[in-house]
């Protein structure tokens, strides 16, 4: 029978520890649900007991939520499962590199080599000739959990007929975007629409954030309409300085955590071919099979 390592209700994977909010609980009838899921019940519950949710058994709830069994043998897979990805994630040679390709997106004149400038040379020269089409960076080496990275910045030019000869691959090479604005200009707010639809076209999944640069100057766009763009889109919002070093290198460590959280779910997605269990059961694949997943017999 499968098991799928990931809790029945909220589909969330269960956590791989025991003291993880998403563990792996076990009831009295055999049914495995996530704490969070197993408190929410709970909570809801007028007397002593819950219906399994699962198997619609009644149980009789415990007084303290660590009370209820931990599922080892959910954790031990997943455990199991993360190794496999760990190996291919975190790189132990410390010589090599994990390489990541950076792209910035945004209007002419927003600051977009200025941020790439200040990260990689840590001066404003303020006057930059214009991007000619993409020009690669020299790599930025930095260190983040115990991990060397070698990030390699596509800076753009922003021309409004860029969209049509912008070389494709570009976009879809890279791993992650800076869709950059000037918060002290106005129409380049406007115009990251036209910037983030370029690159969903041709990247699905986005993995990017927006910057609102020119925080030293007097502001045309406000903190709470750009916030509010980016949540729309699925993106963090930052406020940087080239000029004065704001939070420019919070913006590429920002990044950066996105990049490697997006990678680490590209492996979840991965189905090992060795043997079971699979992990890349749909959720309306574990809807249909309600009942039956995640059932593991109580140790
Ligand atoms: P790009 O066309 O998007 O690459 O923009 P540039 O990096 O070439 O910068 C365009 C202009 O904006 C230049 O005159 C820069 O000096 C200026 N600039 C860039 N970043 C900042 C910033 O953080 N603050 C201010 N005040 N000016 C900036
Ligand atoms: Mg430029």
């Amino acid at each position: 029978m499968d098991e799928y390592p990931s809790c029945p209700i909220c589909f969330d994977f269960y956590g791989i520890e025991q003291t993880h909010i998403k563990a792996p609980k076990v009831l009295t009838c055999g049914d495995s649900l996530c704490k969070e899921c197993l408190a929410g019940i709970i909570k809801k519950s007028q007397t002593d007991f819950i219906l399994c949710p699962i198997c619609q058994k009644e149980e009789k709830i415990y007084k303290n939520l660590d009370d209820y069994i931990t599922n080892k043998e959910l954790i031990r897979l997943m455990n199991a499962y993360f190794n496999i990805s760990k190996k291919d994630i975190d790189n132990d040679d410390e010589n090599k590199p994990i390489s990541y390709k950076i792209i910035t997106l945004g209007d002419s004149g927003v600051g977009k080599t200025s941020i790439f400038a200040r990260l990689l040379t840590e001066k404003f020269e303020g006057n930059y000739k214009s991007t000619l089409t993409v020009e690669i960076s020299t790599p930025y080496y930095v260190k983040y959990k115990k991990n060397k990275y070698e990030l390699f910045f596509y800076d753009t030019f922003g021309q409004e007929k860029m969209s049509s000869i912008l070389p494709k691959n570009y976009l879809r090479e890279s791993d992650g975007v800076f869709f950059i604005f000037d918060i002290s200009n106005q129409d380049s707010f406007i115009n990251l629409e036209k910037w983030y639809t370029l690159y969903k076209n041709q990247k699905e999944n986005v993995v990017g954030i927006l910057i609102g640069n020119k925080c030293d100057n007097e502001r045309q766009v406000e903190y709470n309409t750009a916030k509010k763009f980016a949540e729309e889109h699925d993106l963090k919002y930052l406020e940087t300085s080239a000029k004065l070093d704001k939070n420019v290198k919070k913006a590429i460590a920002t990044l950066l955590e996105q990049i490697i959280e997006s990678q680490k779910k590209l492996y979840i997605n991965i189905t090992p071919l060795n043997k079971s269990p699979s992990f890349n059961i749909s959720k309306e694949k574990q809807k249909e099979k309600k009942g039956c997943c995640s059932r593991s017999k109580k140790k």
